[in-house]
């Protein structure tokens, strides 16, 4: 069977979490089967295996979960994105708006060096704030954003596009 059959029949549809009208993908089937969850890993990590890629960063929290053995089977290191306020070292912060109020996130400002090529791995791709704001510090500490690599995309909220459709692979959309 293919991954995307395969995913679809593991991935949950949570209505209403966590507001009302928000239908929530739930990852955690996927991550909790051995098989399918190194599937994914592998799927996601290939279209930028030869890629030179010296940092994956991670956007907290389930972009830790997915992003970290990437970077392994790429050969990278890993890198944390965090809601502001709970990373230990010196960090950079870009803040971004939602449709109702505003959110963060913080690097630790010596995580990427000067010209290093950077993937950003998530697992959701929504309205592509979250991503896009987290590319802007890998930037702004002189990293070369190479792309992103989501396992879903929500297309219909137009994330591709914000973040340039030539930069982002997905495994899945809706
Ligand atoms: P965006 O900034 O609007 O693109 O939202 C993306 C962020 O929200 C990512 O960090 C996702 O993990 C999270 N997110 C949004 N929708 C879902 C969902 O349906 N399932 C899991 N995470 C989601």
């Amino acid at each position: 069977t293919t991954l995307v059959a395969d995913l679809n029949a593991r991935l949950r549809d949570v209505p209403d979490f966590p507001k009302p009208g928000i239908v929530f993908k739930d990852i955690t089937p996927v991550l909790a089967d051995p098989r399918l969850f190194g599937r994914v890993i592998n799927a996601m990590a290939a279209p930028f295996r030869g890629q030179h890629i010296t940092k994956v960063v991670g956007v907290e929290a389930r972009g830790f979960l997915l992003g970290a053995p990437i970077a392994l089977a790429l050969g990278s290191g890993f890198v944390p994105a965090r809601k502001p306020g709970k990373l230990p070292h010196r960090s950079i912060v870009e803040r971004y708006s939602l449709e109702y109020g505003a959110d963060g996130v913080e690097m630790h400002e010596d995580a990427i060096l000067q010209g290093e090529r950077v993937l950003v791995v998530d697992d959701v791709l929504a309205t592509g704030g979250t991503a896009e704001a987290t590319a802007k510090l890998v930037k702004r500490l002189g990293g070369e954003l190479v792309g992103f690599s989501f396992l879903i995309s929500l297309d219909f909220l137009e994330g591709p596009q914000r973040l340039g459709r030539d930069k982002v692979t997905t495994l899945l959309t809706f």
